[in-house]
């Protein structure tokens, strides 16, 4: 099969509950082979926008298109095509992984197999669903959705709950699909997940689309300053303070014990490097910090509250 490019096109999905629109003219593309995340603030729409798209709620407005077919009209047809994540309740506790990988996979079992030994599950086979640990049930939920080679594969709070070597285990996981090719839509609050796992990200709000680019992109727009630290050269202090200040894109230069701290646009790295090579000093102690994506998010949220409130 051919896989149309974008496997998902969203155009102004609109959806409320109860007369109050929680997904707002939301436009979103997947491109084939891609990993994007939906990110933002708690009750943005991201759980309610993949769950249209999976088909399991019917958009008031705008028009979804998973790899060109319609997701409600078309279910039957998208069924095999599309692995979702279950929800963390969706299986008995009394089923066995051997079980329900049978119930899930239909005729195809050779695949189950790859797949249960590939997550590391393959002696787990005669385990019941409810003796698992909280990684190796999130690991059978990939197995599950991965089952018959889907072209795309949705996520939802993939790791929520999950302790750091089982996160691990997880994101593990999906790099896997991605060097493999498959394209995947995932929902998180985790932004360090985001950052290991997207190529891009779509930042949401209130409904909308606040922002979208690679995780590096948004971080550059939304927090795009960085701080540079070192112990003071010897002599003459105030002198290397005052030429640091005249530094392009250097906001402040402070002092802290022996350590001098440099803040400012991001080309203070590279020119407090370039000062600091050019005196002969290279510190062993030199530490450099740029913000990630979590305080980009958290720019971007904060400055769509001005805005809501500006526009109020
Ligand atoms: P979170 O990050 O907190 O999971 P989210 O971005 O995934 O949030 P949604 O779960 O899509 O957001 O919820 C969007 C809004 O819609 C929220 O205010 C939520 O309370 C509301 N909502 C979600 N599902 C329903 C429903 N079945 N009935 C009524 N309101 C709902």
């Amino acid at each position: 099969m051919k896989i149309p490019d974008p496997v998902v096109a969203v155009r102004g999905l609109t959806k409320s509950y109860g007369g109050r629109i929680v997904v707002d003219h939301l436009d979103l593309d997947v491109h084939a082979g891609e990993v994007v995340g939906l990110i933002g603030a708690n009750g943005a729409g991201k759980t309610t926008a993949v769950e249209c798209v999976q088909g399991l709620r019917r958009p008031e407005s705008g028009t979804i298109e998973v790899l060109g077919l319609d997701p409600v009209r078309d279910a039957a047809r998208l069924r095999p095509l599309v692995g979702s994540q279950l929800q963390s309740s969706g299986l008995p506790d009394r089923l066995r992984v051997g079980e329900a990988v049978e119930l899930f996979s239909g005729r195809r079992a050779k695949d189950a197999d790859l797949l249960l030994e590939r997550f590391g599950l393959g002696h787990r086979r005669r385990y019941a669903f409810g003796t698992m640990s909280g990684g190796e049930r999130q690991r059978l939920f990939l197995v599950l959705a991965l089952l018959n080679q889907p072209r795309l594969v949705i996520l939802d709070e993939l790791t929520q709950g999950l302790d750091p070597s089982a996160r691990r285990e997880v994101w593990s996981a999906v790099s896997q699909l991605r060097e493999a090719g498959t394209t995947v839509l995932l929902v998180t609050h985790e932004l360090d997940e985001a950052e290991a796992l997207c190529e891009r990200v779509v930042a949401m709000r209130a409904g909308r689309v606040l922002d979208a680019g690679t995780p590096a992109e948004l971080v550059a727009r939304h927090a795009s300053w960085a701080t540079v630290r070192f112990a003071l050269p010897s002599g003459r202090p105030d002198e290397a303070l005052a030429a640091l200040r005249r530094l392009p894109g250097v906001s402040d230069v402070t002092r802290h014990g022996d350590q001098v701290v440099v803040h400012g646009a991001r080309a203070v790295i590279a020119h407090t490097g370039a000062w600091l090579v050019t005196r002969g000093r290279v510190p062993d102690d030199l530490r450099v910090e740029v913000p990630d994506l979590e305080t980009a998010l958290l720019a971007l949220l904060d400055a769509s509250t001005h805005d809501l409130t500006g526009a109020a």
